[in-house]
């Protein structure tokens, strides 16, 4: 018994040690700090370095009562990149991260503050300023109160969230002048700021769900970037920004809004209730109409949506794009930049001269980002007559970093990545430096697709690329009036007196084309054996991918992607020198009785069948004779490999994009 015991003991005191020794403890875990009037920090063991007016952290504390509470006038607090830890979310208690009451001329910088009622109150105070701090995870990021003066820069105020609905990120009430800027705000409940007046609020990003909350007059919004997912119909729980008072100027900011749910109505990204504002050169994008965008704006109120003519309004990414008219009142022939006709967003409220690109380096298609090319040749205005297929022979970086560099000398418009993501380098109305053939780049937008390198292989493209491009060309024909053919969407080989593969054999144009127009085209997947490829053509309602081809057993496997409760179809073609069936069995997510029906000609096999899906299911097509593998390819393989890699070598140091002297 007692060995027992003691063995237990010895366990725990083990477990305790190796705890202990993993868990990385801040050395400082006090109460509360304070940085007293006359300058002492008390208690003077704090892990706090003073000297002269600056005090600097030397280490991560923990507090279980306010962090550190500011008495002194001016003087710095350098955080050194530490972080001090509150008790909110364990223990609760109503304590400040850093308290700063009744003085002034204080610096915070570098700090992370964690797990606070407020990670930092700011009352009755002037001359306060935070800068490149992390203030997270608190219940209320900053609290401001009867005070002036306040600049925040350079600072995350992320992952608030309270107890109950309500600002998270910057709380402020009774504020003279307050500047907030290059902060970002994500993750908040509630909104990213609220109650503030009298401010700056420029190149900040914003991704709550609600943005900044604005209600004095005066304020200056510049240079920001809205992001807002809509989740539900109703503005009340979505806005980017919302101004209560008058005179308040909003310039150069991007919204972009998404819509979650498609059949809703999005909330607004600007609602204004208060008159005499002035929103202008502002960017509102996304996947949802320009209407659904504004229009909670109160008719009541009258408000400048522009900065007359020729300046502008704003750029709405769903409205008209027309613009053959100029003029004051647009009705003098030719273009200026400006849409011929207004966007009313209700009776009191007009942009009279929306613009036809976006304001600023954005991008200009809903879903993409912006990585500016030096290398393009501007234009006002252009006849965009064809789309260029190309692909990277490498990855999306590389490639960025190419075309951002002056002495590459090429560009693409878009450049999509293998997950579908859309970059845009240069705008669509200037010339890239992509085709290798001056008329062609001058008539055309250039689309780079991310290959990895392997656009030589059979079913590189992933369904998500197809997608993102299949949409984003769409978009371009129906936006230029480019016919969605072949004739005018066409592959980097097809521009006249361009030598290069590229797009590659493997970019499936039938394929591609059927998602461009929206109609039904097989997708051709190849199998690749002895340097012979073998089509096998899967036409289906469902997103057909993951297609693999076994010798042994002879076997097509293939999954298939829609909405659970759908009802797929597939009619899959299979080359006969490829394999065949006597009989062919079909399994289903493992149920091999699935009736079909088969038809062969002389060369091919055509079979057929339905499914109901549960989301991804997958099929396997076994046939019962395969072609057979050549004896000598197995002793001809390393040698076989050896010239396959020394060819693509070669071949690669003349293909996309890096040795593309495209400009010419
Ligand atoms: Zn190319």
């Amino acid at each position: 018994m007692k060995r027992i015991v003691s063995a237990i003991l010895f366990v725990m005191l083990l477990t305790g040690m190796l705890c202990s020794a993993s868990r990385i403890m801040p050395v400082g875990a006090v109460e509360t700090i304070y940085i007293r009037a006359d300058g002492s920090v008390d208690p003077p063991s704090a892990p706090i370095q003073r000297n002269g007016d600056n005090y600097v952290l030397t280490d991560d504390i923990n507090c279980s009562g306010d962090g550190i509470v500011i008495q002194r006038s001016n003087m710095i607090l350098d955080g050194a990149n530490h972080t001090i830890h509150g008790q909110w979310g364990s223990i609760g208690g109503y304590h400040y991260g850093t308290n700063i009451t009744g003085v002034s001329n204080v610096a915070v910088t570098r700090f992370g503050i964690r797990n606070f009622y407020r990670g930092m109150g700011v009352d009755g105070s002037s001359n306060i300023t935070v800068a490149d701090s992390y203030i997270y995870e608190n219940n209320v990021g900053v609290d401001l109160h009867l005070s002036s003066n306040i600049s925040i820069t350079g600072t995350c105020i992320c992952r608030n969230s309270p107890m109950n609905y309500g600002a998270t990120g910057i709380d402020g009430s009774s504020l003279d002048n307050i500047i907030i800027r290059n902060c970002t705000f994500g993750g908040n409940v509630g909104s990213s700021l609220s109650n503030v007046t009298c401010c700056t609020l420029s190149e900040n990003s914003i991704a709550d769900r609600l943005g900044f909350g604005v209600g004095g007059s005066n304020c200056t919004v510049s240079g920001n970037k809205f992001t807002t997912y809509y989740y539900v119909a109703s503005s009340m729980f979505s806005k980017a920004l919302v101004l209560g008072g008058s005179f308040n100027e909003v310039y150069g900011n991007t919204f972009r809004g998404f819509l979650l749910y498609p059949y809703l109505q999005g909330g607004p990204s600007v609602f204004l209730s208060g008159s005499s504002n002035k929103v202008y050169h502002n960017n509102f994008m996304g996947n949802i109409t320009y209407y659904a965008l504004i229009d909670w704006t109160n008719p009541a109120y009258a408000n400048s949506w522009d900065d007359g003519y020729p300046s502008g309004g704003n750029y709405w990414s769903n409205a008209s794009s027309v613009d053959d008219m100029s003029g004051q009142g647009q009705d003098e022939f030719g273009s200026d930049g400006i849409i011929d006709v207004p966007c009313v967003i209700n009776e009191n409220n007009t942009d009279h001269y929306p613009l036809t690109v976006p304001w600023g380096p954005v991008s200009e298609y809903h879903s993409g980002t912006w990585e500016e090319s030096p290398n393009f040749t501007p234009l006002g205005w252009r006849n965009i007559t064809y789309i260029v297929v190309h692909v990277m022979d490498g990855h999306i970086d590389s490639a960025i970093n190419w075309f951002k560099d002056p002495m590459s000398n090429v560009s693409a418009h878009y450049l999509i990545s293998q997950e579908g993501e859309i970059v845009q380098m240069v705008r669509e109305k200037d010339i890239a430096w992509h085709a290798g053939n001056w008329t062609y780049n001058q008539q055309s937008i250039g689309i780079e697709h991310e290959d990895q390198g392997s656009w030589n292989t059979p079913n590189w493209v992933p369904e998500k690329l197809y997608q993102a491009s299949a949409a984003l060309v769409r978009n371009l024909c129906e936006k230029y009036g480019i016919p969605k053919d072949r004739m005018h969407i066409i592959g980097h080989n097809e521009v006249p007196g361009v030598v290069k593969p590229c797009p590659g054999p493997y970019w499936d144009w039938g394929y591609f084309m059927g998602l461009v127009n929206g109609t039904l085209a097989p997708r051709t997947f190849v199998v690749q054996l002895d340097s012979t490829d073998y089509p096998v053509s899967v036409l289906s309602n469902s997103t057909a991918s993951d297609f693999i081809f076994t010798q042994v057993p002879p076997v097509i496997s293939i999954n298939f992607t829609a909405p659970s409760g759908t009802h797929g179809f597939c009619n899959l073609t299979v080359p006969q020198n490829l394999l065949k069936g006597n009989p062919w069995t079909i399994e289903i997510n493992g149920n091999s009785s699935t009736p079909f029906t088969q038809t062969d000609n002389t060369t091919h096999t055509f079979l057929s069948f339905t499914f109901t899906h549960s989301s991804t299911i997958n099929v396997k097509v076994e046939g019962t004779w395969v072609i057979p593998e050549f004896s000598s390819f197995l002793i001809l393989s390393p040698l076989f490999m050896i010239a396959t890699l020394l060819a693509v070598i070669i071949y690669k140091r003349e293909t996309e994009p890096w040795a593309t002297a495209a400009a010419a």
